[in-house]
């Protein structure tokens, strides 16, 4: 990968500006906020920078404004939450350039944090608008983008400061980048992904991609079906996308000339109705299948084979579940394979990266989240980068 300047290229910063991108589109239930996990995140570089005595400026996006100025997606509704994590004062400054922010900086003290308005208020933003870009980045002496969530987007805070002030990555953008090289960048191989989830039609890019990179591609949930019908199996009434039969074809042809070795279900666990614990529950082979029948998690058999194929693999990169995880006991699957990974990671035989909304909540269930080597909830990014993908913010970085 190539090479981008972190934090440790910076020496002492009393009176310097440093521009700090942040991801605080925090979850919210009305005015409260629900989970501060993007502000911990974010914490570490914060309090580096200030305690290096720069005159830190928060910058964000919250909600979708779309250029306009909406009241109730004022960042400022983040920033009971952003003292409470940083225990520090945060000075909210209602705009992201001009006058205002200059004047705030007359205020600020090396070391005081403040936290500039939605980026989103402004049209230049998700524009790239290098007039925006400029307008912010002349206030600022240093960027540091600490929001490997955003870097799939080239918008002014993401991309365009990189371009205009020297860039550094933040501490988690570093180790976000740090695991992703590790996983599939330059990995130790074998390496084994895993890609479970509802649709093949939504990861039909990752999967596309990852036949050229991996030594095991594991199909699971509901996108296994898919592949299974393509095969010719009957699937019943199964969540599958029959229309990408052929598309399934190509996957798995490419696959096999990239010297990829699928693994596909051979037992599941089946229901004639979506509830916990239904009555009709049974598990059997792949080729008994009732046409009333649905699957809805693979089976044991096919889970203590992957467990088996994890032994043999030094790298593993996760995205989705293996079968419909929310209701019991169709999570058995997915919590097994996460215990096996969970466990070759804490002997140091495994490198583990799981990223994804449902994946993260999955895990999580699994109760394996501080034993994998990494785990990102950076949702759109992460997939972006699964894909294969190229992440502007991140480019930008590594030019700067
Ligand atoms: P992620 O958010 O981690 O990328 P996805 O959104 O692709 O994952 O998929 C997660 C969803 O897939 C979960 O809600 C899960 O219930 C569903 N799912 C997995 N297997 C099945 C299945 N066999 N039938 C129906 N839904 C499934
Ligand atoms: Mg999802």
């Amino acid at each position: 990968m190539t090479k981008f300047k972190t934090l440790d290229d910076l020496g002492d910063l009393t009176g310097t500006v440093v521009l700090v991108r942040v991801d605080f589109n925090l979850p919210m239930q009305g005015v409260s906020v629900t989970d501060d996990t993007r502000v911990r995140a974010a914490a570490p570089t914060i309090l580096e920078l200030a305690d290096k005595g720069a005159k830190v400026l928060l910058l964000s996006h919250f909600g979708r404004p779309k250029g306009e100025k909406v009241s109730t997606m004022s960042v400022s509704m983040t920033l009971d939450s952003v003292q409470a994590v940083l225990g520090r004062e945060v000075m909210f400054v209602p705009e992201i350039a001009g006058d205002v922010v200059r004047q705030s900086l007359a205020i600020l003290q090396p070391g005081d944090i403040a936290l500039l308005e939605n980026t989103r208020f402004w049209k230049g933003e998700e524009a790239n608008d290098p007039d925006l870009a400029k307008a912010i980045a002349a206030n600022a002496d240093i960027f540091v983008n600490d929001a490997f969530s955003a870097a799939h987007r080239a918008h002014a805070s993401t991309e365009g400061l990189a371009h205009l002030l020297p860039a550094y990555a933040g501490r988690s953008m570093e180790a976000e980048l740090k695991a992703l090289e590790a996983a599939l960048g330059n990995p130790e191989r074998p390496v084994a992904a895993v890609i479970g989830g509802a649709k093949v039609s939504s990861k039909l890019d990752v999967l596309t991609h990852l036949v050229t990179q991996v030594d095991h591609l594991i199909i699971g949930g509901g996108m296994a079906n898919t592949f299974l019908a393509a095969r010719g199996i009957n699937v019943g009434k199964s969540l599958s996308e029959h229309e990408l039969a052929a598309t399934c074809e190509g996957i798995l042809d490419a696959a096999e000339k990239a010297g990829c070795i699928v693994h596909l279900p051979y037992d599941v666990v089946v229901a004639k109705e979506f509830a916990a614990n239904p009555a009709s529950l049974r598990i059997c082979n792949v080729h008994e299948v009732a046409t009333d029948e649905m699957i809805l998690d693979i089976g044991p058999q096919a889970t203590e084979a992957l467990a088996d194929v994890l032994k043999t693999c030094r790298t593993l990169v996760w995205n989705g579940p293996l079968g419909a995880f929310e209701t019991a006991p169709f999570d058995a699957a997915t919590v097994a394979l996460a215990k096996s990974a969970a466990a070759l990671t804490r002997e140091g035989a495994l490198v583990s990266v799981a990223g994804g909304g449902d994946t993260v909540a999955a895990l999580a269930h699994a109760g394996v989240v501080g034993d994998f080597s990494y785990i990102s909830t950076a949702g759109g990014a992460f997939l972006e980068w699964m894909e294969g993908k190229d992440l502007p913010g991140v480019v930008a970085l590594q030019q700067a």
